[in-house]
């Protein structure tokens, strides 16, 4: 698996595994076969309420704690300095794990500045290895890196071909900040598996459309999280590190990019209220 390096030297695989709409039933079937294909980063979320079943599959993997990568995810409703740190311990508690790798603050909402401070506490005691923000637009996220001691290592963010973020991406860059892609297939919305570009290309070269697309993600140096419940797909969705798109191709799928998000802008006032509602035990 080819690794991205963090701002902190940490190694992180350019491909994962994520499981968001993935019910607690099904959730430790899917990492585990996710697991046996190949994978080794996965991405969950307290808010996806399936932590305890992805614990629950890394134990019975039999894989050594170092060759994951885990991810998870502070929600909203545990914003304040105590109550990020009990959320945290709540989230090592499901997931079986003295550690984890990435701990993301979820959403750009709250007092997140009081999360990030216990974030930031969190990393000193070596209980993640890294720490970083989701969702985060570029004014909030040059905002907490001005006025706070450690820079993000990850944003992760709605980026796929039709949402490409190229210059978004430059300014992480340039700050330290790597690119992690969620929706990398946009959910299938937009008809994303049908969609001409990709397949005329993708035929090209014996692969599929989601292949294309994450092959596409992968050589502009993003983190991508595919999710499936379904093991042929993880297979295939895994298998892309075997042929490489030529630059007429990046340019091509380039041209796919619409500027606009294939589900809700953060900012719109609707979602902002409606995602600070959304509570969970
Ligand atoms: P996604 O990965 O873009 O798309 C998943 C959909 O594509 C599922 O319906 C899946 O169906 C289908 N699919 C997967 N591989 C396929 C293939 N090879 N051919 C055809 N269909 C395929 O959507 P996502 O789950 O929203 O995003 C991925 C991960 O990002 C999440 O699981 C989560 O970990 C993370 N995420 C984070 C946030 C955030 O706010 N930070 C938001 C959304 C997602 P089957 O399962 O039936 O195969």
């Amino acid at each position: 698996m080819q690794n991205v390096t963090l701002n902190n030297g940490v190694q992180m695989p350019i491909l994962g595994f994520g499981v968001f709409q993935v019910g607690p039933d099904e959730t430790e079937k899917a990492v585990s076969d996710a697991l046996a294909a190949g994978y080794r980063l996965i991405d969950t979320a307290a808010m996806y309420q399936n932590e305890a079943a992805v614990g629950a599959a890394l134990a019975s993997s039999g894989i050594p704690r170092d060759e994951l990568f885990i991810t998870t995810k502070l929600w909203i409703q545990d914003a304040g300095e105590a109550n990020t740190q009990r959320a945290f311990d709540n989230s090592l508690k499901r997931l079986g794990l003295d550690y984890v790798d990435l701990y993301l603050i979820h959403q750009p909402y709250g007092d997140y500045y009081s999360e990030w401070r216990a974030m930031e506490s969190i990393y000193a005691d070596k209980r993640a290895r890294a720490i970083g923000v989701s969702n985060f637009a570029e004014d909030r996220l040059l905002d907490l890196i001005l006025n706070n001691e450690i820079v993000p290592a990850v944003n992760q963010i709605d980026t796929n071909v039709y949402r490409q973020n190229a210059a978004y991406q430059e300014l992480m860059k340039g700050e330290g900040v790597q690119i992690e892609a969620w929706g990398p297939f946009a959910e299938g919305m937009r008809d994303f598996f049908s969609d001409p570009t990709l397949t005329a290309i993708g035929e090209r070269y014996g692969k599929s459309v989601a292949q294309v697309a994450l092959r596409w993600l992968v050589q502009r140096e993003v983190v991508v999280i595919p999710k499936s419940v379904n093991p042929e797909r993880m297979a295939q969705n895994i298998d892309m590190f075997d042929f490489a798109l030529t630059d007429d191709d990046m340019s091509t799928i380039a041209g796919l990019d619409t500027g606009s998000t294939a589900f809700f802008d953060h900012r719109d006032p609707h979602w902002v209220r409606q995602l600070a509602a959304t509570r969970f035990n």
